[in-house]
């Protein structure tokens, strides 16, 4: 295995040191490295570094730049989904982490049928209750996460949140990991590049990070 690059290194290594810092066993924190946007000259040192799991928020964008090494690696979807991409992103993805609405629970049930595939899943909630964010509002999150499992068989894994920009983030984790113990969901995605040690001293299970592994995203 290719020696890590520094930036990617540094990232590995602070998780660890969070973890530890938390109490937690080594290993409890997921690695999600979010390529999106990145070239790929940015993307295979830490691919050929041992990374194997990755986070693309868009469809197409993801089968363009991971199609000829799906194999190799877990692939979750981090953003958000209309329902006529719900066919190729079931297709595609290991983990849809971006379930927020009935109409694409509905839409996702139907392609797991079809398509005879399991699929992993999070449902994302809008913990800073952001109107131009996706996301089940907290209040409609126990409701949500009920239907999923009986109305759509969809048996979600954990929960999911980006909050605000301009608040701490401790609070909103906190939030998320309350309703995911209420409702016995394991799995909380939480935490990018700017607060990811927040969100392990939160009980995060997966950290999601992106500009802090591969730089700053050229804008598009
Ligand atoms: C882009 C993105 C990230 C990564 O953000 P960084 O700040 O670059 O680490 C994480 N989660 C979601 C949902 C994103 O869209």
């Amino acid at each position: 295995m290719a020696v890590a690059p520094p930036a990617y290194a540094d990232v590995l290594a602070r998780i660890a040191r969070a973890v530890q810092a938390a109490g937690r066993p080594a290993g409890d924190v997921t690695l999600v490295a979010v390529s999106k946007v990145q070239p790929w000259e940015a993307i295979a040192p830490v691919l050929a570094a041992g990374q194997k799991v990755f986070g693309e928020n868009r469809v197409q964008e993801a089968e363009a730049r991971w199609t000829e090494r799906r194999g190799e690696i877990e692939l979750r979807l981090i953003g958000p989904l209309q329902t006529n991409k719900a066919a190729d992103a079931v297709a595609f993805f290991d983990v849809i982490e971006t379930l927020d609405r009935d109409k694409l629970a509905r839409v996702l049930a139907d392609q797991v049928q079809k398509q005879g595939l399991r699929l992993r899943s999070y449902i994302q909630v809008n913990t800073g209750e952001e109107p131009q964010k996706a996301g089940v509002l907290p209040a409609d999150a126990d409701a949500f996460i009920a239907a999923c499992r009986k109305t759509y068989s969809l048996e979600p894994e954990g929960l999911m949140c980006i909050p605000p920009l301009d608040e701490p983030a401790g609070p909103h984790f906190a939030l998320l990991a309350k309703i995911a113990e209420r409702n016995g969901l394991a799995k909380l995605s939480m935490g990018m590049s700017d607060d990811f040690e927040t969100a392990i001293a939160f009980g995060a299970t997966s950290v999601r990070v992106g500009s802090a592994i591969f730089g700053a995203r050229k804008q598009t």
